[in-house]
């Protein structure tokens, strides 16, 4: 009896990594694009195109930088649009840029 309570919470610890993967994936999936208007996004420059960011107004922009190479971008490579943890919700323009850009280790 013991045995079969173990597998039936294996199976069910199992299920449950499963569903949350998928609603994750999901939530990718569906996320809003990040718009350059949102409140946030304004407060720190975020440009969905790095070519657009204003240099003078962000000196510490360095050129080749970009959420693609930022340690904040989450998600599954490949995508255009990814999650990123400063925007939850959202997803930002692997090509784009904010003020908040942090190399990747
Ligand atoms: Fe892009 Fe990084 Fe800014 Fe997020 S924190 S918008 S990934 S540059």
């Amino acid at each position: 009896m013991i045995q079969r309570n173990r597998r039936t919470f294996m199976f069910q610890v199992a299920a449950g990594g499963i569903a949350l993967a998928a609603s994750r994936a999901q939530a990718q999936a569906t996320g809003a694009k990040l718009e350059e208007s949102d409140p946030q996004a304004m407060a720190l420059g975020y440009k969905q195109d790095t070519t657009k960011v204003d240099a003078k107004k962000y000196p510490a922009f360095v050129p080749g930088s970009n959420c693609d190479n930022c340690l904040r971008l989450e998600g599954t490579p490949g995508s255009d649009y990814r999650p990123c943890s400063l925007f939850p919700g959202k997803l930002v323009s692997v090509r784009g840029w904010c003020s908040e850009w942090t190399p990747e280790i």
